[in-house]
C-alpha cells in the first residue's frame, strides 16, 4: 500500500457559488422587490468541507467538477489558495458551474435554489481517475450534492485503499444498506437523521434510537449533530453526547460543514474518536461566530485557541 501522509484527506463533492440577496422579506410568487445588498461566495457542501479541512491543517485533495466559465475560474483560484490538490478538479465544457441563488429576509428566513450544473456530472470515472490520490488518503470524506453512483463509487474504492469514509449525508436521500456498510462515520444533522430512520429526531435520546437503526444498517459510527448542543456519538459499544461550544451565534450556515471537514483532518491524524469531536465542535462553533460561509471557516490555530481556552 502506498505511504499516506499523516493528515490526508480527499473530499469528493460540490462545487458553488453562492448568490445573495438581502431583502426585506424574501419575496412570494409574482412579487417584484426593488432594494437589497447583493453578494456573491464559495460554497457548495464539498468546497465548504475541503476548505475546513485545509484551515484546520489537513493536506486536502479536492475531486470535483467546475464549468468552463468566469465562476469556475474563481472557485479553482479560490482552492489554490487554500493550498488544496486541485489536479482532480475536472472542468467541464459541456455544463456551467453549480450555483445556488438564495434571497436572505430581513428576519433570517431564506429560500435557496441550486443549479447543479457540472456538479450533477462528477461521475464514478472522475472518482477512479483520482485512484492514486484516494489511495493515498486516511479519510475519504463524501456528502450527497453530486450523483449517489458517485458517491457509492468513491466509498468502495477509498475502503478498498485502506481509508476511513466519513459520509456527511446532505442534503438527506434514502440511502442503501450496501452503501452505509462502506462508511466508518456517517454524520447527519437531526433532520437528515429523521429524513434516514423515519424517527423523528429532536435532541438526545430520539437521536440515539435514529443512530442504532443506523448501526444496525452496517454503519460503524453514527454521530447526530445537535446544534447548539453538540452531538451524539454512538458505535455498537453505546452512545454519548459530546457537548458544543458555548459562543454568541450570528449565522449557522456551513456549520454542518466546518464539524466535518475538522473533524476529518482529526481522524487522519489519528486521534480518538471523542477528541476529533471536539476539535470539530470548537470549528463549527468558531464558524457560527462569523457571518457567511467559507469566510467564515477558521483556521488550525484559532481551533486550538478556544479548546485551550
Ligand atoms: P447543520 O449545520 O448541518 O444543520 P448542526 O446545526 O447540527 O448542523 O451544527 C453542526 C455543528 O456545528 C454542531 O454539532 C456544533 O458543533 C456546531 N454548532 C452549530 N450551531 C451552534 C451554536 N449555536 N453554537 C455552538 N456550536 C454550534
Amino acid at each position: 500500500m502506498p505511504r499516506k501522509p499523516r493528515n490526508s484527506v480527499v473530499v469528493v463533492g460540490s462545487s458553488n457559488t453562492d448568490m445573495i440577496l438581502r431583502v426585506g422579506h424574501v419575496p412570494r410568487p409574482g412579487e417584484t422587490l426593488l432594494g437589497g445588498e447583493f453578494s456573491t461566495a464559495p460554497g457548495g457542501k464539498g468546497a465548504n468541507q475541503a476548505v475546513a479541512a485545509a484551515r484546520a491543517g489537513g493536506r486536502v485533495a479536492l475531486v470535483a467538477r467546475l464549468g468552463r466559465d468566469s465562476l469556475g475560474d474563481a472557485a479553482l483560484a479560490g482552492f489554490r489558495r487554500e493550498g488544496m490538490d486541485v489536479s482532480r478538479v475536472v472542468r467541464d465544457g459541456a455544463r456551467p458551474s453549480g450555483v445556488a441563488l438564495i434571497f436572505v429576509g430581513a428576519d433570517g428566513e431564506n429560500s435557496i435554489g441550486v443549479a447543479g450544473g457540472a456538479n450533477q456530472r462528477l461521475s464514478p470515472g472522475d472518482v477512479a481517475a483520482a485512484g492514486r490520490l484516494i489511495g493515498r488518503a486516511r479519510v475519504v470524506l463524501l456528502q450527497l450534492e453530486t450523483p449517489l453512483e458517485t458517491v457509492k463509487a468513491a466509498a468502495r474504492l477509498a475502503r478498498r485503499a485502506g481509508a476511513d469514509v466519513i459520509l456527511n449525508p446532505a442534503p438527506a436521500l434514502a440511502l442503501p444498506d450496501a452503501l452505509l456498510r462502506q462508511v466508518s462515520l456517517l454524520t447527519p444533522n437531526e433532520t437528515e437523521a429523521s429524513l434516514l430512520t423515519g424517527v423523528r429526531v429532536t435532541g438526545a435520546p430520539s437521536a440515539a434510537r435514529a443512530a442504532r437503526a443506523l448501526l444496525a444498517r452496517g454503519v460503524r459510527t453514527v454521530i447526530v449533530t445537535l446544534g447548539a448542543k453538540g452531538a451524539l456519538v454512538a458505535t455498537r459499544d453505546g452512545a454519548r453526547v459530546v457537548p458544543g461550544f458555548r459562543v454568541k451565534a450570528v449565522d449557522t450556515t456551513a456549520a454542518g460543514d466546518v464539524f466535518n471537514g475538522a473533524l476529518a483532518v482529526r481522524l487522519a491524524e489519528g486521534r480518538p474518536l471523542l477528541e476529533a469531536v471536539r476539535f470539530a465542535h470548537a470549528a463549527a462553533a468558531l464558524s457560527v461566530t462569523r457571518p457567511g460561509a467559507q469566510p467564515s471557516i477558521p483556521t488550525r490555530r484559532e481551533i486550538r485557541a478556544l479548546l485551550r481556552r
